[in-house]
């Protein structure tokens, strides 16, 4: 049994306090803030009685590793997932409209014929997503995502309806940054089985769903948890073993490096509402707008009793715009996609996190002791974009990384 100490309280950090721990070893873990949870966060707002996510987080069936956590952490209740992939789309144009893979086909196939039957869509959409398909497995490090769309001629409107939607969702970039690797590799990921493609989201907030779970289970395991800890050098540690488990600009900072970390933000507006909003789905996107996804959290969470909550998204926000200008801009623009007056919010929260996520690019490594591992946020082109998926691992990989390191030593 050694000593290791656990820098983050994140997804990350506790994923590999578990593993840790349940290898049998003495694990301190170190949280700056008050509350575990980093990214993925709650908070309790007592006007509206209700705990707030800092912002919905949605998986895919493809987070296996995220899965087989929920289980570890008997926590697989607080996941709802479509049967299989659907994404409701709105436009102005065409109104609303659903990107439906059929479970009775293969989901290549299902895909491609769900594309061909979106409105405004024809034989051009389908060519296009076959050649995607085929140039998937030879992406080159420095192409963009926009640059492998002009590549293969895919037509505009399916870059607009899926694949745009896509690489905001899931790198959290826009096309024109984005890296084509990494992108092609959630693709080939995530559209290899119904049950890969399929969405999940969490039926409650974070802080009970995924943060008090895993807490329990750490306790359970004697792991020591320091909150409000912000460890400042690694001279304040004493263990066998370190391991960082912070972004990459948060690790910089604990180590003294002065070198920039590329991030990118994500918006969310909370709305509350008195009077029923109807909205033809929990997970509504929107396309031409500067508000990306509508989430009706109170659907999504079954909160009947309450004010009804609903939280526009937008992902990779670099909008200048003031907090005030961008609330009415969404206001309106959920006006017009559901052709209502809508009644005034009870209450508006706007919550942006500058940092929500580490870009993926080539990272360059740190020089660190033997005995300190580094698995924070910093996704290499080629690899998972941040995510909850990419943070598990990264707590897995710690676990087995310290292991390796003393089986060597001994
Ligand atoms: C608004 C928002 C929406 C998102 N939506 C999605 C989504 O829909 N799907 C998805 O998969 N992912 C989503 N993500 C990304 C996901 O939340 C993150 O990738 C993931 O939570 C990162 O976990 P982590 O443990 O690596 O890092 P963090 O959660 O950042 O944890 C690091 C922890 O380290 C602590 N810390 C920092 N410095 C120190 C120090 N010196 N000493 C001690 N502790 C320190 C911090 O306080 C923090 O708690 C979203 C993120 C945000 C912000």
């Amino acid at each position: 049994m050694k000593r290791i100490a656990v820098v983050g309280g994140g997804v990350a950090g506790m994923t590999a306090a578990l593993r840790l721990a349940e290898a049998g070893h003495e694990v301190d873990l170190f949280e700056a803030a008050p509350a575990l949870g980093g990214r993925t966060k709650s908070f309790y707002d007592e006007e509206v009685d209700e705990w707030v996510d800092n912002g919905p987080h949605a998986m895919v069936g493809a987070y296996h590793s995220t899965l087989k956590l929920l289980q570890d952490i008997d926590a697989t209740q607080y996941v709802n997932w479509q049967s299989s992939l659907t994404l409701s789309l709105w436009d102005k144009a065409r109104g609303f409209f659903d990107l439906k893979a059929v479970s009775w086909l293969p989901v290549n196939i299902a895909l491609i014929w769900a594309v061909y039957r979106l409105p405004g869509h024809d034989v051009s959409s389908v060519k296009a997503m076959l050649r995607l398909a085929m140039t998937m497995h030879n992406r080159n490090e420095e192409q963009t995502v926009q640059q492998w769309m002009d590549e293969i001629k895919a037509p505009e409107r399916l870059v607009e309806d899926m694949l745009e939607v896509l690489c905001l969702g899931v790198m959290n970039e826009p096309m024109n940054t984005a890296k084509a690797k990494t992108f092609a590799l959630v693709l080939a990921l995530s559209f290899s089985s119904h049950r890969n493609a399929k969405m999940g989201w969490f039926n409650k907030p974070l802080s009970q769903a995924l943060v008090a779970p895993l807490a329990d289970k750490l306790r359970a395991l004697d792991v020591n948890i320091e909150l409000r800890s912000s460890i400042r050098s690694l001279d304040e540690l004493n263990h066998d073993s370190i391991v960082l488990a912070l972004p990459a600009f948060a690790r910089n900072r604990l180590l003294g490096i002065k070198e920039g970390v590329a991030t990118q933000s994500i918006t969310n507006i909370h709305l509350w509402f008195e009077d029923k909003v109807e909205l033809p789905n929990l997970m509504q996107g929107m396309l031409d707008t500067y508000g990306q996804w509508l989430f009706d959290v109170s659907a999504m969470m079954n909160q009947e009793n309450k004010l009804q909550h609903l939280c526009v998204i937008v992902s990779a926000d670099e909008s200048d715009k003031t907090q005030d200008e961008l609330v009415t801009l969404v206001l309106s623009e959920i006006e017009t996609m559901l052709d209502v007056k809508l009644p005034q919010p009870q209450k508006v929260r706007f919550i942006r996190e500058k940092r929500a996520t580490v870009l993926v690019r080539e990272q360059k490594g740190v020089d660190l002791p033997g005995h300190v591992f580094d698995v924070g946020e910093a996704p290499q082109i080629g690899e998972l974009p941040a995510t909850i998926e990419l943070a598990v691992l990264l707590g897995e990989k710690a676990a087995q990384m310290v292991h390796l390191s003393h089986e060597n030593s001994a």
